[in-house]
């Protein structure tokens, strides 16, 4: 009789629930768990191979110092001695914490914490810095929070959905399922896809706009006259809720329909049946994702849409309202608690001084940061040029993921103090580790994560943890009882930290701020056990909310929304050494840097190899032919080998390089490594999608 589970997809954002079942041989099955507002059962290849990536070949079973055994007093005593000495000669803003989408929310809360309120420093940031930034900042300009106004629900609702920046059908597959079912069930459905590539999503578009890399912003300026002048503007809406409609348009106004053309890279005539089919739907919604967020105007670009929503008043009704889709399965958890180097503990801002105030007074800590820390990019720059000088990442591997990785790799390479925290013990990352914490992982650990629509789920255990390994928020707990910090780190377990997390949330919040689990402040042990998956906010009278912004309440002093001006940026400069445009991204089967998928035979069959997508016109000019091995060379010089794939999915002057194959797994082609470290200077998220490369024959 197997014993069953329910717990969540550690993947992406779309947050399916699964049920585990281990056998009496401890052979683990996964299926979708039917009963999970997200998924109703289904699940996709990775969510359905997740029990063929259990083994724990390559597993960090127990700590390491300098890449010998050690015990855990022993390093966690050396953890804390040395950012203790280094804090002491150099101040708090000279360490830092590198973590993860991957973490529970229980342990990212822990990790805020005992970095923001207990050693002073904001210097606490995350690789869902590369994932949502933009869309974080977007919102946070526009409402006045990080509130995602629409649901998953919405979707199937809708009369048009517009995906921007998004291939749904690989990156969040179930969701994508759940979209095309509906669109099944009712033809009159239209769906338009606004991306450079054709991918798989756009096989069920009614439009596609082959956009131009950074052409959105343009684009949904255009879109702003359009639905300006044939009169599609809610008034009502836009004067009780809120400000700066005028402006906006004026900057989204003066360019003509040739020019948006150009600045587009779309045909005046598809333009127009966008516009159009925009303009005369009342359910719309635009989800968006990381070809909008990984730009260096990718705060814009999420604004430009967000205008479009605004003007029209399709937010926060059923069936319409602007939709980002987070990559990560907890970037949202994440933000909750503070996880961004610029922001504060359930959803308040750490610029304010009477947040800052109210969340060190809640924590009773000795201190709480008073200026925000470095984000990803500058915190490992930080760390090139010894500004940070101790370290701490957990579950992630910059060397792999970050832009200009070797940079980052290097800087690793010379930092006088890394802690890596993970389950594999092989990473790029963890192999230059002065000391490395063995992390317990996916079915074993137990927390919450938050999805995409604000759902928040239990990850349950149901493996027990092998070897040594401890985890996340139990590490930085003990971490912070050495320094001295006892008893603020002196949790039972999960339930302790959620419990806490929730009262913060309610916290002196009158409905001042949208984040709010306060229902859940006294949650004992069985109850959080038994949580059932639930969208925030969840007030102390129990009430939920799927939809916000309906009737307006954004989250400014003055309770209404921002339009905010917004104009597309100047074309890039010619290079000629460098003339096209390198997109890096996701393929369907595999996982950020394939620590856990590549363990599946099955998965790693569906593309065995990295590969270069590049229009067959372009390679024709440069004598490049199907399956040929090419140079991809960035603008940094340095380059990568991989096959090439011609495709006519491709833009001409565009190619694509996905971005999971690591230095273990192929070392010639680790795309990150050319990839420019240049960010969106508003939310800091770096540019992963537009880098100037070239490819030649090898
Ligand atoms: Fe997991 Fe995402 Fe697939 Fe759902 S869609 S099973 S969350 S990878």
């Amino acid at each position: 009789m197997a014993c069953e589970t329910k717990t969540t997809c550690p993947y992406c954002g779309v947050g399916c629930g699964v049920i585990a079942a281990v056998d009496d041989k401890g052979k683990v099955s996964v299926r979708g768990d039917p009963d999970h507002p997200a998924n109703y059962g289904r699940l996709c290849s990775k969510g359905s191979a997740l029990a063929e990536t259990l083994d724990l070949e390559g597993r960090a079973l127990y700590p390491e110092i300098q890449g010998q055994r050690a015990g855990w007093d022993e390093a966690l005593d050396l953890v804390a001695s040395t950012f203790q000495r280094t804090i002491a000669d150099h101040g708090p803003d000279s360490v830092a914490f590198y973590v993860s989408g991957q973490l529970l929310t229980e342990d990212y809360y822990v990790a805020n914490k005992l970095m923001k309120g207990f050693i002073g420093s904001a210097n606490i940031d995350t690789n869902s810095r590369l994932c949502m930034a933009s869309s974080v900042a977007g919102h946070r300009r526009a409402f006045g929070a990080d509130t995602v106004p629409a649901c998953y629900e919405d979707l199937e609702l809708s009369d048009l959905v517009v995906l921007v920046g998004s291939n749904m059908a690989w990156c969040h597959p179930v969701l994508y399922q759940r979209l095309a079912a509906a669109r099944a069930a009712r033809p009159a459905m239209k769906v338009v896809v606004i991306d450079p590539r054709r991918t798989a999503t756009s096989d069920i578009a009614d439009l596609h706009l082959a956009v131009h890399a950074d052409g959105d912003i343009a684009l949904f300026n255009g879109l702003l006259a359009h639905l300006a002048e044939t009169g599609v503007i809610d008034e009502n809406y836009v004067g009780r809720h809120t400000s700066g409609f005028g402006e906006a348009l004026l900057a989204a106004s003066h360019v003509r329909m040739a020019d948006l053309s150009e600045a587009t890279g779309v045909s005046g005539m598809l333009l127009r049946q966008f516009f159009r089919l925009f303009a005369q739907t009342e359910k719309v919604v635009t989800c968006y994702s990381q070809g909008v967020n990984q730009s260096s105007v990718g705060t814009d670009k999420v604004n430009a849409i967000l205008n479009c929503h605004l003007a029209t008043g399709r937010i926060g009704r059923r069936g319409m309202g602007p939709l980002s889709l987070t990559g990560q399965p907890n970037a949202m958890g994440g933000r909750e608690v503070g996880g961004l180097a610029n922001m504060l503990a359930a959803h308040m801002a750490i610029e304010n001084p009477e947040h800052r105030e109210r969340v060190q007074r809640f924590w009773k800590s000795p201190v709480i940061a008073g200026h925000a820390g470095l984000k990803a990019v500058d915190m490992f720059e930080a760390v090139a040029d010894g500004r940070i000088k101790a370290i701490w990442i957990m579950s992630t591997n910059p060397v792999v993921s970050m832009p200009d990785a070797n940079a980052v790799k290097a800087a690793l390479e010379a930092c006088p103090f890394v802690v890596v925290s993970d389950i594999q013990k092989d990473t790029d990352t963890a192999r230059l580790a002065h000391v490395l914490l063995p992390a317990s992982g996916w079915g074993e650990k137990s927390g919450t994560v938050t999805n995409s629509e604000r759902r928040i789920s239990r990850q349950r255990p149901f493996l027990s943890v092998p070897g040594e390994a401890r985890a996340d928020w139990w590490q930085l707990a003990e971490v912070g009882k050495r320094l001295g910090f006892d008893p603020g780190f002196d949790y039972r377990g999960p339930a302790d930290i959620y419990a806490e997390h929730a009262a913060l949330s309610a916290f002196e919040n009158d409905g001042e701020r949208d984040f709010d689990i306060g229902a859940h402040a006294e949650i004992n042990v069985e109850e959080y056990d038994a949580l059932l998956p639930f969208q925030w906010p969840l007030r102390q009278d129990g009430s939920s909310t799927a939809r916000f912004f309906a009737d307006g309440g954004f989250f400014t002093a003055d309770r209404k929304a921002r339009f905010v001006p917004v104009t597309a940026p100047a074309p890039e400069e010619a290079d000629e050494c460098h003339p096209f445009t390198l997109n890096t991204g996701r393929i369907r089967d595999h996982w950020h840097t394939m620590t856990r998928t590549g363990k599946s035979a099955r998965l790693s069959a569906h593309i065995a190899e990295p590969y270069c997508e590049i229009h067959p016109a372009d390679a024709d000019e440069a004598g490049i032919g199907e399956a040929d091995l090419v140079n991809v060379e960035g603008a940094n010089g340095r380059s990568i080998i991989v096959r090439a794939l011609l495709t006519g999915r491709q833009r001409r002057g565009s190619i694509f390089v996905p971005m999971h194959w690591t230095g273990e797994t192929a070392p010639s082609a680790r795309v990150d490594t050319l990839v420019s470290s240049r960010v969106d200077p508003i939310s800091g998220q770096p540019a992963l999608k537009m880098s100037r490369a070239s490819v030649n024959r090898h």
